[in-house]
């Protein structure tokens, strides 16, 4: 199930939506999955809690295509879903600050 704003069934949002913006990623504040963190801003009315280190084998990353759950640990190391093969976008890297702390 991910909430926020989608326009698609593949994880897409109205703030992210070019070909490879197929993940969701799951909040460690709400336990919800949200495509991105304004979607999360905007449905939410709590501040963003960010993953920390010691919690990065938590399954918090969904692919969008084959809905199939990564660790945190398995999606920072990857470039691609380790079960469908669908291309991560490598933007999302300059935004993992938001989501997981170091
Ligand atoms: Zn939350
Ligand atoms: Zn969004
Ligand atoms: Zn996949």
């Amino acid at each position: 199930m991910i909430c926020g704003r989608t326009v698609d069934d593949e994880t897409r949002c109205i703030h992210y939506h070019t070909k490879e913006d197929i993940i969701a990623i799951k909040f460690a504040c709400c336990n919800r999955y949200y495509p991105c963190y304004k979607c999360h801003a905007e449905c939410e009315d709590h501040p963003v809690i960010r993953w920390k280190s010691d919690a990065f084998s938590e399954k918090a990353i969904m692919c969008g295509v084959c809905s199939t759950e990564h660790t945190i640990h398995e999606y920072l190391k990857a470039s691609h879903c380790k079960t469908c093969g669908a291309q991560f976008n490598e933007g999302c890297r300059h935004h993992h600050h938001l989501y997981f702390a170091k």
